[in-house]
This record gives C-alpha cells, structure tokens and sequence, in this order.
C-alpha cells in the first residue's frame, strides 16, 4: 500500500493509513517529504521515538529537527529559524507545540504534508487518549491545501472517530494487513507464580541463545522475575520506567548487543531496533488488544519463526479491571480490557480472534496458535456445570474459586472445615477431577456465562 498512500499524499489528497508496528509507516510520509518542496510536519507524541527518527534521517543525509518543549529554548529558536528559512524538510514536533505554534512559527513555513503519527491518541475510544491531540483539529482549519496522513494500528470505532476528530476532507483509508504468520501465539490460563515461572524457564531453555522479552505489569515483577531466573542460570536485565535514564540505556544496549532475556515493563521496546527477537512472553495479561499486538509485534521483524506466550489469570484480571475503573475513563478501558480477556479466553483459532478485531477478515484458521495446534474436543457438561452451581449456592455464593473447587473435590483443609462447607450436600460431589481440570471447566462456565465473578466483593 505505500506506493497508493504516497500517491495520495502526493495529490494533496488526506488520507488514514492502519499498519502494525514494524510495517514500514515512515517511509509513506518521509518519501514525499523529501520530494515535495517545503518543510513536512510530524506529529509523534513520544520524544525518544521523535529522537530516533530525526537521527536516522540526519544520518542518510535528510535535514530533519525535532521541536517539542523538553529542549532547551536556545536550541528549539535554531530548529524554527532553520525551518522557515527552508532548509528542514521534515519537523517532528509534539502534539502541544502545534497550539502553541500555530499563530506565529507555523504560517510562516512552507508546509508540504502534515503526517500525524499514534493517530489513536486523538480519540476517547483509543487505547492512548492524549487530550493534547484533540487541539490537533486546527491543523485542517489554518492549513486547508496541506494533505494530512494519519497513521495508526487501532480498531474500528476509533478509526471513525479520529476522521471526525481531525475533520479531514474527503479521506481514504488504507489497511493493511495485520497478519503477523510468523509469529505463533499461544496462551496459558490459571496457572499460579511458581508455575507460572517453571513454565518460563522451560519456554526459555527451548529457546537457547534467541533473545527474548519478558513482559511484566509491575516494576517489582521485572526485579523479581530477573533474580528468579537467575536461580535457574538464566541471564536476564530488568528494565522499567523507574530506572535512571542510564541505566535505561545500559539496559537497551545490553539487550542488543550481550544479554538475551530482558524482564521488562511496558515502557520497553519502544525504541528498539532489533529485527532478531525471537520470543515475547507476557507474564501478566495486557490491558487492550492494541498493546498485546503491539508488544508481540517486537518478535520476528525480520520474519523469522517466533513464539510468542501469554499467561492469564483471574488475579491478573481484577488488577487490570481496577486500573480500568479508575483511569478516568472506565467504560472504553473496561470494554478494551473485555475484549482482551475473551482473547485468551477463546477456543477458537487466536489469530482469528485478532484479526477481526482489526477489521480484517480472516477465512481459515492460521495453524499456528495453541487453539489450532491442540482443538478443544466438546462434550456435555451439564452434570458438571450443575454440580459447580449447587455448590456455589449452597454457600451462600460467597467463595472464590479455590475453596469451590476444594469443596467439590473434599479436600478437608481447615478453612473449609471451619466454615462448616464439609457439611454441604456437594461437598466431594466431584472428586473425580483434579484440581487442575476443575479450574480449566470453571473458566469455561464463567466463560459461557453459567457463572459470574464478583469483581466488588
Ligand atoms: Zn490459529
């Protein structure tokens, strides 16, 4: 599609361009940029990935500046002296400068196309809004002529809003396609911390000398997770947010260059180039579809075979479901976080699952996720699902989902004891199972919507 988008641009026309990350977006502004007499505008709201990109370019011999406020005053008044005597031909500038620029610096350029970058953040309905973005609509009022292209990788409804929100004219959207084949993906549900990390160490040695990220919710999981497996003589860096800027770095370059497992918060890989890694595990759960494909799109960019492994389980889930609740806007996150969960909880082919979520439509099952490597085999469960349910009534439906599996299974510990629950007519009624299938068939009920959490209690 880049030779359509470029085309486009290229014919004054706006358009919206989906592609996943590591699909080759830049090269759809960058090209006419350079073509096009006067300067290009880009919008990024991510300073570091601003700063790649400006020196990428630079280093191939483009003239490009970055302009945002985190640089001193002095430096920013060269960038916009430079740039309207013409000599810069693309300016990544952040999303808060445009306002702020937009009556004095911004009509004194010749401006060739304006590309606005993480698209998304300009809508509620985006798994990133940015209230800076939605100033971004003067663009279109002040710069009638110039084309805009909006580029992200987000789902159907914020697509609709970001044309709105942006007022384009006329707009085409190009989609590309978010199939990733290489990249196999598999999920694990319901498995506790230590299983949870026999089953990491197990994944890694199946994947000797490949370098791979470990994705945690927490900054302590990444430390912890690190000194674990160290005990196991895996080499692994912990890497998040809270680090200081060079030990940030240190950590980026050691991954590239000498360590091959880094135990990382969402906060890494945002600006690394490493066509090479060939696995992504998620310890906890992702809040959105959006930042799953994101996150395991940092494996196989080179399109070499890569695994990719999530784990999922219901603590994870209240965690993200309280994080959604109170991020100020809970109805688009906890919608986002649902649509996540029933990713990892379905028994259909996972590829497909992602695929529609993304608009696309996908007509065969991939072969290349855990649903299509090991189907599900059906059977009637009503005697089981009965069982469970009379048990969770018989309770007074106050237990979690240990002590209902231990009053089906009798397994006698003294909390259950103590709260009398050996006295229930299915206390033991289903001691055929073990513990570990009992789990698996609730999920599923809870799934199927025989039963529900109580997310309050
Ligand atoms: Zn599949």
């Amino acid at each position: 599609l880049q030779a359509d988008i470029i085309q486009r641009i290229l014919q004054k026309e706006d358009s919206l361009v989906l592609m996943p990350t590591g699909g080759g977006k830049s090269i759809c502004f960058q090209l006419p940029a350079i073509y096009l007499p006067g300067t290009a505008l880009v919008v990024s709201p991510l300073i570091a990935l601003m700063k790649d990109q400006v020196e990428g370019l630079i280093a191939n011999g483009i003239p490009a500046a970055a302009l945002n406020s985190m640089m001193p005053e002095e430096e920013q008044q060269q960038v916009k002296q430079l740039c309207v005597q013409g000599k810069i031909k693309l300016l990544y500038i952040s999303p808060e400068r445009i306002k702020m620029e937009a009556d004095w610096f911004l009509p004194r350029l010749d401006i060739s196309l304006i590309a606005i970058d993480e698209a998304h953040c300009v809508s509620h309905w985006g798994h990133d809004f940015r209230p800076e973005y939605t100033q971004l609509a003067i663009l279109k009022e002040r710069f009638p002529k110039v084309p805009v292209v909006a580029l992200t990788a987000t789902d159907k409804i914020t697509r609709k809003d970001i044309l709105e929100q942006l007022r384009l004219r006329t707009p085409q959207t190009f989609i590309s396609s978010f199939d990733r084949p290489n990249i196999s993906l598999t999920v694990r549900r319901g498995l506790n911390k230590k299983e949870k990390i026999a089953a990491i160490v197990h994944f890694i040695r199946g994947h000797r000398e490949q370098s791979g990220i470990i994705y945690c919710m927490r900054r302590n999981d990444t430390t912890e997770l690190a000194d674990e497996l160290a005990m196991y003589n895996i080499k692994a860096i912990a890497y998040h947010a809270g680090l200081l800027p060079a030990q940030r770095e240190q950590a980026q370059n050691d991954f590239i260059d000498r360590v091959d497992v880094v135990c990382a918060t969402v906060a890494f890989g945002m600006g690394i180039d490493k066509s090479n890694v060939r696995w992504v595990v998620h310890y906890s759960m992702p809040g959105s579809i959006e930042n799953y494909y994101q996150e395991i799109g940092r494996a196989g960019r080179d399109g070499m075979k890569s695994d990719t492994l999530l784990f999922y389980s219901l603590s994870d889930l209240i965690v993200l479901r309280r994080f959604a609740e109170e991020s100020g806007q809970s109805e688009v996150n906890l919608e986002k976080l649902n649509r996540m969960r029933r990713y990892c909880e379905s028994d259909m082919c996972r590829r497909r699952v992602l695929l529609s979520y993304f608009g696309e439509e996908a007509d065969h099952d991939c072969g290349n996720c855990d649903v299509c490597k090991n189907p599900p085999q059906r059977f009637d469960g009503s005697v089981l699902i009965q069982k469970a349910l009379s048990a969770v009534i018989r309770t007074g439906e106050h237990v979690g989902m240990q002590m209902l599996i231990d009053i089906l299974r009798a397994s006698g510990r003294a909390e259950l004891l103590e709260r009398g629950y050996d006295k229930l007519k299915t206390y033991g009624a289903g001691r055929d199972l073990s513990y570990k299938e009992w789990k698996e068939y609730i999920y599923q009920m809870i799934q199927l919507g025989y039963m529900e959490i109580d997310y309050a209690a």
